[in-house]
């Protein structure tokens, strides 16, 4: 038997009535849109602004800190980073409680966890990472590589096992990849890369700037070792807000990260001499936590929690379904490739075209009211953040693409 094709969508009141349908539509409104008619397709760079979160901040600089002042430490804020830590571990990272922190910048994360993982493997002289991996994932292991005369190892093309397995030997100390990456939106089989990585005796590394708060992911259940990622994508966190980082509880104990501060230290308020390490993940920390951010990862966090990652990411594969009937029904003539997978269970939630005058074009459709990201040398990011990106903004931005051409 044959299977119908997908009813092409020929019309924006056919996406007019995916929305319609949409039981995540009514989140959109949880979110400040003051521009109504603006088409953001780039939640994956800068996530929307919820409503919970400007009033969560009139409270904390208001009352928190404007009357309670220091006390508030006391009050609450010296737990949010674990707080926060457990509810992004358990609602959306499949993480037992424990084992997930809120610190730093996602690079700080990133050089704190593979510094730490090399430590743990000081016979061992390689790393491996993928030619395509995020920019400041490449530099932080460079740096680290550079410091302590290791030799990097590149995964090239797509990442998952088959790659891994061309590089990964009895040398490797560290595999640290992205699990969905930032240009093409290609998830990578998580699991059995960590097996292999672990087969050879490494540990590894998953940056999941690209999938944390867009599709669910098994950490405790795929064995990964050690993870960060960013907060201020699909968990619309706020621009800088601090990001989290994921450390396997039985690692934990003999894993040491490089920047040793208070905040680490067992009995941080005893100020005794000498450094000594705090039992579990806190360990992690190292200076005051950033408390304006950390309250607005919170109420971000607690949207995606309330809508359920699995819904997010049902509605992720229609978006990005949606996309990409439509770049084969319009784009694909005119010039424009598909970078990203083709099989919606391999894609996250971008879709990403190439075209040779992509800055042109990106910058064009910005002046329309189309907010996209350019990625050198020739891609287009459409980011489709299922929270808040209706099935008309992808109808819209697509249409204009089109025009454009
Ligand atoms: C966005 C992103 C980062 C950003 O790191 P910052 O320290 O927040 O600047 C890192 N890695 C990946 C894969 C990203 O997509």
């Amino acid at each position: 038997m044959k299977t119908a094709p997908r009813a092409p969508l020929m019309s924006r009141e056919s996406a007019a009535a995916l929305d319609a349908e949409d039981r995540l539509a009514p989140f959109r409104n949880r979110f400040l849109i003051p521009d109504p008619h603006l088409v953001y397709l780039d939640g994956n760079s800068l996530g929307r602004l919820p409503r919970a979160t400007v009033e969560r901040l009139e409270h904390v600089t208001r009352h928190e800190w404007g009357e309670r002042l220091i006390r508030s430490w006391d009050e609450g804020w010296l737990e949010l980073p674990e707080e926060v830590g457990d509810l992004i571990g358990q609602s959306m990272l499949g993480a037992a409680p424990g084992q997930v922190i809120v610190a730093d910048s996602t690079t700080v994360c990133l050089y704190k966890l593979a510094s730490a993982g090399l430590d743990a493997r000081p016979d061992r002289n390689e790393v491996v990472t993928d030619v395509d991996n995020f920019p400041t994932d490449r530099y932080v292991l460079e740096g680290l590589a550079a410091q302590r005369g290791l030799t990097l190892r590149w995964i090239e093309g797509e990442v998952g096992p088959g790659a891994l397995a061309q590089v990964v030997g009895p040398r490797t100390a560290l595999v640290a990849l992205s699990h969905v990456s930032y240009r093409t939106a290609a998830i990578a089989d998580m699991e059995a890369t960590t097996r292999l990585a672990h087969d050879a005796g490494a540990l590894v590394l998953w940056d999941l700037c690209h999938s944390v708060g867009a599709l669910p992911v098994e950490l405790d259940a795929a064995g990964v070792d050690l993870a960060a990622g960013c907060t201020y994508k699909y968990l619309n966190g706020g621009p800088g807000a601090p990001a989290f980082l994921y450390v396997r509880a039985e690692h934990q104990k003999a894993l040491r990260q490089p920047i040793w501060g208070w905040l680490g230290r067992e009995d941080m308020f005893g100020m005794a001499f000498g450094y000594q390490r705090a039992g579990g993940v806190r360990s992690m920390l190292s200076g005051t936590p950033n408390v304006l951010g950390l309250v607005g990862v919170q109420e971000g966090a607690r949207l995606v929690a309330e809508a359920g990652i699995d819904a997010i990411r049902a509605k992720g594969i229609l978006l990005t379904e949606l996309a990409v009937d439509l770049f084969d029904a319009v784009l694909a003539q005119r010039g424009m490739e598909l970078a990203s997978p083709r099989e919606a269970a391999r894609r996250g939630a971008h879709v990403t075209v190439r075209h040779p005058d992509a800055a042109r074009l990106c910058r064009e459709l910005a002046a329309q009211g189309v907010i996209t990201d350019f990625r050198p040398p020739d891609l287009i990011r459409l980011g489709l953040s299922p929270l808040t990106t209706r099935f008309v903004d992808v109808w819209d931005g697509i249409e204009r693409l089109r025009e454009l051409l």
